[in-house]
């Protein structure tokens, strides 16, 4: 949860302020003689976000001088929050100890948000507006005496506080939905397992029934990322031999629910046709795909040459996808697996403005024109990107192009646009 820092000098009304803020009366607290009170945080919430608020008011560091006091206070404010507000008295005006503070934030990374207080009528107004003097931004006037002010300087502080995990996902409609699949033995489970030692597993698991949760929520270079039925693979349930029909059938579920997978195959091994089934399941789901050759710490030199070789005439289907290298065993380069999930995601989303794939089409065209057929030259007359997730092209033709052809122009429309890691399609429609 973010936390707001609460700085001032005493008798601003930060105490007064704090109580708007997290809107509970009985949050005061109540200074006890003899006891020293340390900084005091209460939970806030406004617009459905939860955040922390911690006065520092209590907070008595033992210096000499008010000045010094407040700076340290506002020092700590600053290392131990996210933003930082700052309460003025707006009756009073920028005093000494009030410069002070500002000095300190003016120096601060974080959002500091400035609160002329004891704005209580239209005239007072104009003093707040005095403190624009402190050098931290634009005083936002309020009375938390008596209210004024209170709802939008929540909205400004929401503004300024990091948003959550959580709120990112409901922003965007969850985390990336990602698949681990590949034949038995390639490593599915232990790459899982690695993820989520390594990293920070968000969420142990998201529940899909009560009984058997079905993915795993996966911290991965500073990301959220939901590993889509990853069940079987945390309890390691194998398949082998007669079981294969189910494992193709999980395997497919896990595609379908995904937007992206990553094949892993052994390297350690000859690529093998189940590897290539297991390829074009997810090229023909038309998700994403990253190729993983795990089991890199069995490869040596030889073997890599070798596996080059056999991914150039074996993936002639998917030349566009990204490869990675990594040991699901000794973790090297596992770190690898975000940026290029996030690469064949860019591309799975992205989007090319109809003019802009009219003007690069147009000079494809010219420079190479579709093979004459039946005596007739096919002319291509327009181009569209239907959708996205995968790009989906259609392009109106006044006849038929050769398959030889489409594939020229998906690769010149590769080449130009740049879809690494993502499949695209491309519809013609015949106009007579
Ligand atoms: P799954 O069937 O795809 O889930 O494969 P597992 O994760 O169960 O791994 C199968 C076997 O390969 C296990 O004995 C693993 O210890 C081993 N293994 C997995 N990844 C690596 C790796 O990067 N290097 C090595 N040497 N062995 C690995």
């Amino acid at each position: 949860v973010p936390t707001l820092a609460i700085v001032g000098r005493p008798n601003v009304g930060k105490s007064t302020l704090v109580n708007r803020i997290i809107a509970r009366r009985e949050a005061v607290v109540q200074d006890i003689p003899g006891v020293t009170r340390d900084r005091v945080s209460y939970d806030a919430l406004w617009r459905g976000r939860r955040f922390t608020v911690v006065d520092t008011g209590g907070w008595e560091p033992k210096v000499d001088g008010l000045q010094a006091a407040v700076a340290l206070q506002a020092e700590y404010a600053m290392k131990t929050s996210d933003a930082v507000l700052v309460v003025v008295d707006a009756m009073v005006g920028a005093t000494e100890t009030d410069e002070a503070i500002a000095r300190v934030l003016r120096r601060s990374k974080k959002p500091v948000i400035l609160v002329a207080n004891k704005v209580d009528d239209e005239r007072a107004v104009s003093d707040a507006a005095q403190l624009w003097n402190l050098g931290l931004g634009e005083p936002f006037a309020v009375s938390a005496l008596h209210g004024r002010g209170s709802g939008d300087l929540l909205d400004i502080i929401l503004d300024k506080l990091p948003e959550t995990p959580e709120e990112i996902w409901d922003a965007v409609g969850g985390p990336r939905r990602v698949a681990l699949v590949g034949k038995p033995n390639v490593g599915k489970s232990s790459l899982l397992n690695k993820l989520t030692g390594e990293n920070r597993a968000v969420v142990d698991s998201v529940a899909g029934t009560t009984v058997d949760p079905v993915d795993s929520l996966v911290d991965l270079d500073n990301e959220v990322w939901r590993f889509v039925d990853t069940a079987g693979l945390r309890k390691r349930v194998k398949f082998s031999g007669g079981m294969e029909y189910y494992a193709s059938l999980r395997t497919q579920g896990a595609i379908e629910s995904a937007e992206v997978a990553v094949v892993l195959v052994d390297s350690s091994e000859p690529l093998s046709e189940q590897d290539q089934r297991v390829i074009s399941m997810v090229v023909d789901s038309g998700r994403a795909v990253v190729i993983a050759l795990n089991k890199a710490d069995l490869v040596d030199e030889e073997r890599r040459d070798q596996i080059d070789k056999e991914l150039e005439r074996d993936l002639v289907r998917v030349p566009w996808a990204a490869v990675i290298n990594i040991s699901a065993m000794t973790g090297s380069r596992v770190h690898r697996l975000a940026p290029a999930l996030r690469t064949a995601l860019a591309s799975w989303d992205k989007r090319i403005p109809t003019g802009q794939l009219n003007s690069w089409l147009g000079e494809v065209i010219a420079a190479n024109p579709p093979p004459v057929r039946g005596g007739r030259q096919p002319r291509v007359l327009f181009a569209t990107q239907a959708a996205n997730r995968p790009p989906t092209f259609v392009l109106f033709t006044s006849g038929f192009l050769e398959a030889g052809y489409r594939r020229f122009l998906e690769r010149r429309l590769r080449e130009e646009f740049g879809f690494e890691g993502s499949p695209i399609r491309i519809n013609v429609r015949v106009r007579e």
